[in-house]
């Protein structure tokens, strides 16, 4: 390894840093510990899957004077949808439902997770905000 050529800072026209580049040998002795920081600080969103049998399990049983509701809103961020199976990309993802009436939302926007708990004469929604660990 030359260690005037091993890492370089890299910087475009006007001098403004661009990152930094390291060679072959370099990077092969610390690419482990970098991903591992890189997986640590920007974790690949997990596509989990929406549990909507358990949703259509709500619908199929609902008897409630009311329509199911469809609208969800977020208190944190203000993001909202009239449906939020419609949106397109999606403002929200199901994460739980149960014949109980209740489901549980998350903001893709904000990632706070919106809880509506349906009961025979009203709607109650509560919105929690999640806190961010990449400060
Ligand atoms: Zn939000």
């Amino acid at each position: 390894m030359d260690r005037n050529t091993a890492l370089k800072y890299v910087v475009d026209a006007q001098g403004h840093s661009q990152g930094v580049f390291l060679d072959e040998e370099l990077w092969r002795q610390v690419c482990s510990h970098v991903l591992a920081v890189l997986a640590r600080n920007c974790p690949v969103e997990q596509l989990i899957p929406e549990p909507m049998a358990d949703f259509e399990l709500l619908e199929k049983y609902w008897d409630f004077r009311y329509e199911l509701p469809s609208d969800v809103c977020c208190e944190t961020c203000g993001a909202s949808t009239p449906n939020w199976q419609t949106d397109e990309p999606r403002k929200f993802v199901l994460r739980a439902a149960n014949m109980g009436g209740l489901l549980v939302f998350e903001c893709k926007n904000c990632g706070s997770r919106i809880t509506k708990r349906h009961f025979k004469d009203k709607v109650t929604v509560t919105c929690s905000a999640q806190g961010c660990s990449c400060v």
